[in-house]
């Protein structure tokens, strides 16, 4: 026998308690498995108001132990750290077993907001890594760190991220560039390619173990309906789909693009997941493509609604050996017919500030989405500055950014009317909570990353600050609020990261 001796590692203490549901499914689900270390690292950013909602002391969690163990350098008490097995279609094609690749599930712990998983995304190779070196570079790392909080900060459903660290261990991309770790935070990682995985392989046995866990833990009102003639998996794949509509329709009206949404990266709690080369619009063009390797435009901007019911198809697909039947199925999926476009409208009825819908509404919300498209008018700042109208300042700063005024001025016209003088009251300030001032856009995220890059951290977390309220002014950083610069359009963001 050979007997190595091992450095004793000191554990971290968090001071969470750690149940670890989802390595309680068994062995079929996962390989149990370290982080692989990363030489000298430091903390790049710390999301201290996460650090506070989950109860965990800053100081403790940013601290040389922390950024150590949120590295995978060090074991931190009472998780059981594993790599999960999924597949999936990506592009439209069936992309067999894929799985955490870079990523590691350290556990799930009872926190001050619930229960949640923390997983380290670029913590080394797993059995999943395919062609891949299990890690992520620190420009992908900071653009997943601020863009899912920027996200969650607009009220929209998203994993979380608590701190990226760097090493400077060089990482092999289009050039050489240095590795990073996401600590990411969720109640659940599962995505649709979870269920894909075990029904494509015809291993129901587990197919149902993961159902189970996910209707038991996160839909347990599926236990108990009476639609679908109380199939509970009919009731989760509508609940799912209802979920995912819900999510895409804030994604649409804020001018989201997610970029790879592959049903592996679809989550089945209709959180927005895997941040890569997503973008939030800066001129508004429908067919927007922010992924420079989706030749086709599979997952332009306004394809986004129509792949997100692909998708579910897909997972009612894998459910199908749960549910049965296959109308119960398509049943279920119907919701997704229902609940998007409502939800569209309610989103887009509220960005103009307008009360319970009217006959006319949706002329008016189609109006201007085509005024916008035809001028490439700036999303955000349009949306901002009717808020700064109706809310009583001139006109002319919106009136400015169409090149056809006479046309904006016919539709203004018919949108005040909408509103009324009652309405323009109430209004104005309910759109100032709704169309937000600051979103990150490509280039305030590239200018945060070269000064990362230059060791400036506080680059990272001054963002954080301004994309955490994204409602409110910030006067000494208008310059963030403003068009973007030229060079703006020419950052490439493709699937490499
Ligand atoms: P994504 O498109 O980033 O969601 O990745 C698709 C699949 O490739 C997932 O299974 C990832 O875990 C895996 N993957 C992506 N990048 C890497 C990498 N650098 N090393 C290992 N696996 C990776
Ligand atoms: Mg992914």
């Amino acid at each position: 026998m050979n007997h190595v001796m091992e450095k004793p590692v000191r554990q971290l203490d968090l001071g969470l308690d750690w149940r670890n549901s989802f390595a309680g499914l068994g062995e079929a689900f996962y390989t149990e498995l370290r982080p692989t270390p990363l030489p000298d690292p430091c903390l790049v950013a710390g999301n201290r108001a996460l650090a506070g909602a989950l109860g965990i002391a800053p100081e403790l969690l940013f601290s040389g132990d922390g950024v150590e163990a949120l590295t995978g350098n060090r074991p931190i008490g009472g998780t059981r750290p594993l790599a999960s097995v999924y597949s999936g279609h990506q592009f439209g094609v069936w992309a067999g077993q894929l799985g955490d690749g870079r990523a590691i599930l350290l556990g799930e712990a009872d926190t001050a907001s619930g229960p949640q998983e923390f997983q380290l995304k670029g913590s080394g190779l797993t059995p999943y890594s395919r062609m891949g070196d299990g890690r992520a570079v620190l420009r992908s790392s900071i653009r997943e760190f601020l863009g899912s909080e920027a996200m969650h900060a607009l009220g929209i459903p998203t994993t979380r991220a608590l701190c990226v660290t760097g090493s400077p261990a060089p990482v092999r991309r289009e050039e050489i560039e240095t590795a990073a770790v996401v600590t990411r935070v969720a109640p659940s990682f599962i995505r649709f390619g979870h269920f894909e995985h075990f029904s494509a392989r015809g291993q129901h046995a587990e197919l149902t173990r993961l159902a189970d866990h996910v209707i038991d833990r996160f839909y347990p009102s599926c236990r108990t309906t009476d639609k679908f003639a109380g199939n509970a998996c009919a009731a989760l794949l509508e609940r799912v789909s209802e979920r995912t509509a819900a999510m895409v329709a804030q994604w649409q009206a804020v001018g989201f693009c997610h970029g790879v949404m592959n049903t592996d990266n679809m989550s089945i709690l209709g959180l927005t997941i895997d941040y890569g080369p997503f973008q939030f619009l800066d001129a508004f063009d429908p067919g927007h493509i922010c992924n420079h390797s989706d030749e086709q435009g599979r997952y332009a901007f306004n394809r986004q609604p129509d792949v997100a019911y692909w998708n579910l198809f897909c997972l009612g697909q894998a459910l199908l050996p749960l549910i049965g039947e296959e109308d119960l199925a398509l049943a279920a999926l119907a919701s997704y017919k229902t609940v998007f476009p409502l939800e569209l409208e309610a989103r887009m009825s509220a960005k103009l500030g307008l009360g319970d819908a009217l006959p006319g509404d949706r002329e008016l919300i189609e109006g201007i989405l085509q005024l916008l498209a035809a001028d490439r008018v700036d999303y955000t700042i349009f949306w901002r500055r009717l808020s700064r109208h109706v809310a009583g300042e001139g006109r002319e700063g919106v009136r400015d950014l169409f090149l056809q005024r006479e046309a904006f001025d016919g539709w203004l016209l018919r949108y005040l009317e909408r509103l009324g003088a009652a309405g323009r009251e109430l209004a104005g300030n309910r759109m100032l909570a709704t169309n937000p001032k600051y979103v990150l856009r490509n280039h305030l995220g590239e200018l945060a990353i070269r000064d990362a890059k230059l060791k400036n951290s506080g680059a990272v977390e001054d963002l954080l600050a301004l994309v955490q309220a994204p409602y409110n002014e910030h006067p000494a950083h208008d310059d963030k609020a403003g068009f973007p610069p030229d060079w703006a359009s020419q950052i490439e963001i493709s699937c490499s990261s």
